[in-house]
């Protein structure tokens, strides 16, 4: 990478911001695509996060990501929220319009869908109720993109039920229809599901193990996680075992970048199996 004059300028706010994978993914398209810009680390902390992104515009920036903890916080800064980011209640993208101002979007919708389309392209949405574990950030994310994709049903089973309570009046429409479940109800919700997402961080290197009998879904019915550390959770692992198609969480993390990317630099971008194994390559010590 050069950086010139002309570079055209993107980045990650976080805090911290060292772990995200961001700069070598949108690095990679960068080097891919031959175009004269740049993704930079940008470490903001939470008081800060108001002025940073309000320098993006006067900087020249064309946008950025952000990551935790600036999210929710986002909502409140920016000019104007698309409707997804509005449903789901978080930013992950920030473009700046032509005439300066700063719009929040949130991408992980898009990411989980390609992911799962990509990966199990046979899939309906009409195959059954959906469960998701986990009613937090993530979860509203993929609530939304299935809602989005006409499941009928979806069943949350959160350890936190108010939060799953939460969940289910912010984002159910007369489309959709969204229960919420103790984690001693799995097992039940688990039949006739056409569709189970691991949208927790449970089975995450460091974080505790997700136990789940799955003897009661259906055996064609995939599984996803979408934990990526490690790539291979006890969760997939298990649901191999079983014969279930199964979904890992790199692919969302992969797809989700690309309408930023493609926003700051005018590019479209495809996640492909050399731009995984860049990724991975940089996980080593962790799967
Ligand atoms: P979050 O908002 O903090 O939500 C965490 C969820 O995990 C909540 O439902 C929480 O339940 C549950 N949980 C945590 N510890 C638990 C425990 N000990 N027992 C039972 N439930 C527990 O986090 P998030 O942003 O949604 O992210 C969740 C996971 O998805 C993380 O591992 C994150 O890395 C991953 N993720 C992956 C992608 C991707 O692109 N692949 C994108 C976003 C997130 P309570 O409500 O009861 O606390």
């Amino acid at each position: 990478m050069r950086i010139t004059g002309t570079t055209r300028l993107a980045g990650i706010m976080g805090w911290p911001v060292a772990h995200s994978r961001s700069p070598v993914l949108h690095g990679f398209w960068l080097d891919e695509t031959g175009i004269d810009g740049a993704y930079l680390p940008l470490p903001v902390q939470p008081q800060h996060i108001e002025q940073a992104l309000r320098a993006l515009p006067i900087l020249g920036f064309r946008g950025c990501n952000l990551t935790i903890p600036h999210k929710r916080a986002a909502l409140s800064v920016v000019d104007r929220v698309e409707p997804m980011a509005r449903r789901i209640g978080a930013i992950n993208t920030i473009v700046i319009r032509s005439d300066g101002s700063i719009e929040g979007r949130n991408t992980d919708a898009f990411g989980f869908c390609e992911n799962l389309f990509d990966a199990v392209p046979d899939w309906q949405p009409g195959a059954g109720p959906a469960v998701i574990l986990g009613a937090g950030g993530a979860a509203r994310a993929i609530v939304a993109a299935l809602a989005d994709a006409r499941v009928s049903e979806i069943r949350i089973v959160n350890r936190t039920l108010a939060r799953a309570e939460t969940l289910a009046h912010d984002l159910s429409t007369s489309e959709v229809r969204i229960s919420i479940h103790s984690w001693d109800e799995a097992g039940a919700a688990l039949r006739h599901a056409g569709l189970l997402v691991n949208a927790t961080s449970l089975g995450m290197a460091g974080e505790p193990a997700l136990r789940l009998d799955l003897s009661s879904l259906p055996p064609a019915t995939p599984v996803v996680d979408i934990v990526y550390v490690p790539l291979e959770t006890d969760l997939l692992a298990a649901a191999r075992r079983r014969g279930h198609p199964v979904v890992d969480g790199l692919g969302m993390l992969l797809h989700q970048g690309r309408p930023g990317f493609e926003a700051w630099f005018g590019v479209p971008v495809r996640v492909t199996d050399k731009l995984r194994d860049a990724i991975l390559a940089t996980m080593a010590p962790e799967r």
